[in-house]
């Protein structure tokens, strides 16, 4: 029997060995560096709160996916706790199951988030509205206004981001809205980012619309359709996206994978063809090898090429790798009794909490990117749902830096700090809290990427290495898209051909990303 030695069991690992041992005869072998599966779309358990890593919605386009992801966890029957308390209608399948009896199920959850900026919620995307004007107030509106006409009037030769963005949306709401938000989440100015990342990321969203936006809700034509626009439905499992991870991993065991956990895959061995041999990983116990007939690989590609170290990995190649930028990331989660904003909108919520599933946090004063309400993505997240308020507090960083090497009681108190600066909590309505970090979350796209063709170039030279996922591409990959790469992989394995384009081709739409315009 062949085998497969798959790298990560995350969505794209855990997909690639399910797809293998439905599809073909070959038996795959995960190896996991963690103790736990999911990988970025884990999910932590602390103490009873569950805390999912950057709030992970499940959409897709794809009807593959969608009917795989409902194969694993049936879809809602009835009404979730917080829905029944509140008499909130959902759409419910019939047949399907109750997440109050148990625990398979995927909620069908409304998608809230707005923006957080001198202390007052703005709509996510910008949109505007009186409450956008009055929040705002008139001399900076004035100042908006004059500078969108100085940018329509006169151009700027868009030589980075920030050109790209004055000349959309002129230089005050730029300063305003993006300039300080793209350098708390990339960590660079969008002076230093090209402006062609402006253009991949920023689509569809422009001052005329906003204005064309404004005028028909302000003469009453399009009311309904902005309102509903802002709020999207999504689906997610009861106990968070870890849920059907570990689902997926336990049909992959049944059906004979294997997984190997705690396990780092540190060297790729080279056949006699230019193929590759087998993996060395190292566990607790020393390094093993294994070996197999395919490779595929989900980690971040800069440690792949390391690990190539009998391939003859080109000097160029290597160089570009070493230098693909990674943003980090750090979680403060955090159990409060209350919060010290109001809600304000007619969405009802238990205890009243604001409806958000996620805030951008806008201000300046703070490091703090963005702000999880873990209560409204699932009620079963929070421990006590009724009576506490989950939250994660989320900060984008770089792996080393001060931030990242604070110790956890520190960095607790750090954030607890920022979320009573800016207005959102009383310090001494913190119950508890844990930290968490991620590296590599988001794959960036400046510096060395621009190269990135020449190493995907000889990444694709090896006839048996098939590199599948989010850093296994270095590409902003959602779930469904991480899954969609392991899936065309094993396609390729199956069909016995050596061309892995459609690999590559997974996710080259562009205005289908978790964050979208905001990083
Ligand atoms: C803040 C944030 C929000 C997101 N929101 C959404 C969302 O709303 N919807 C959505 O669909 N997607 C979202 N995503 C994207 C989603 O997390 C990823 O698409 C998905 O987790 C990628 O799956 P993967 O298997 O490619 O990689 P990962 O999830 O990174 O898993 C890779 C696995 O490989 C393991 N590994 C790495 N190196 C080695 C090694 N040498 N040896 C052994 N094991 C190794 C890692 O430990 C890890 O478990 C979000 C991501 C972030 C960061």
């Amino acid at each position: 029997m062949k085998t497969a030695i798959i790298i990560g069991a995350g969505p794209a690992g855990l997909t690639a060995a399910y797809y293998l041992l439905k599809e073909t005869d070959i038996k795959p072998v995960i190896i996991e560096k963690d103790n736990v599966v999911g990988g970025l779309s884990r999910t932590v358990n602390f103490e009873g709160n569950r805390m999912d890593i950057g709030g992970h919605r499940f959409f897709t386009k794809n009807d593959e996916v969608a009917a795989l992801w409902e194969k694993l966890l049936p879809p809602q029957g009835a009404l979730a706790l917080d829905d029944k308390l509140l008499g909130r209608h959902v759409e419910l399948v019939q047949g399907g199951a109750d997440p109050e009896q148990c625990d398979a199920v995927f909620l069908n959850r409304k998608r809230i988030s707005r923006i957080f900026y001198l202390r007052h919620f703005f709509a996510y995307p910008v949109s505007l509205g009186w409450e956008t004007i009055r929040n705002l107030g008139l001399s900076r509106m004035a100042g908006i206004c004059f500078s969108y006409l100085q940018a329509v009037l006169k151009k700027r030769q868009e030589n980075n981001l920030e050109d790209f963005m004055i000349n959309r949306f002129g230089r005050r709401l730029y300063e305003i809205f993006f300039e300080k938000y793209t350098e708390k989440v990339w960590g660079r100015h969008p002076r230093d980012i090209g402006a062609d990342w402006g253009s991949q990321r920023i689509k569809g969203v422009s001052i005329s619309k906003v204005l064309s936006d404004f005028l028909q809700r302000a003469l009453r034509i399009k009311r309904q359709e902005s309102e509903a626009s802002l709020i999207e439905k999504f689906r997610y499992p009861k106990y968070g996206p870890g849920q059907l991870w570990e689902k997926m991993c336990d049909e992959v065991m049944a059906m004979g994978g294997e997984i190997r956990m705690g396990c780092e895959a540190v060297e790729l061995l080279p056949g006699t063809s230019g193929d590759l041999a087998g993996v060395v990983y190292e566990c607790g116990n020393g390094r093993e090898r294994l070996d197999a007939d395919y490779v595929i690989s989900s980690m971040p590609i800069s440690q792949l090429l390391h690990t190539l170290l009998g391939s003859g990995v080109p000097d160029e190649v290597q160089a570009i790798g070493d230098k693909l930028p990674y943003r980090d990331f750090m979680t403060a989660g955090l159990l409060v009794d209350r919060l010290e904003i109001d809600n304000q909108t007619h969405h009802k919520t238990l205890g009243n909490i604001v409806p958000d599933c996620w805030i951008y946090i806008q201000e300046p004063d703070v490091k703090l990117g963005r702000l999880q309400v873990f209560n409204n993505w699932s009620p079963y997240l929070v421990e006590s749902p009724e009576s506490k308020v989950w939250l994660g507090l989320e900060y984008f960083c770089q792996q080393g830096d001060e931030m990242w090497q604070m110790q956890d009681a520190d960095f607790l108190a750090f954030a607890a700090g920022e979320l009573e600066k800016i207005g959102i909590i009383r310090h001494n309505c913190v119950e508890k809290g844990c930290v968490v970090r991620m590296e590599k979350a988001y794959p960036a796209y400046f510096g060395s990427y621009k190269d990135f063709g020449k190493v995907r170039e000889y990444l694709d030279t090896i006839p048996n290495l098939y590199c599948i996922g989010r850093n296994g591409q270095h590409r902003y990959n959602n779930m469904d898209h991480s899954m969609l790469t392991a899936i065309e992989a094993v396609r390729v394995i199956k069909s016995g051909s050596q061309d892995k384009r459609a690999l590559w081709q997974v996710n080259t739409e562009e205005n289908y990303h978790e964050v979208r315009q905001k990083g």
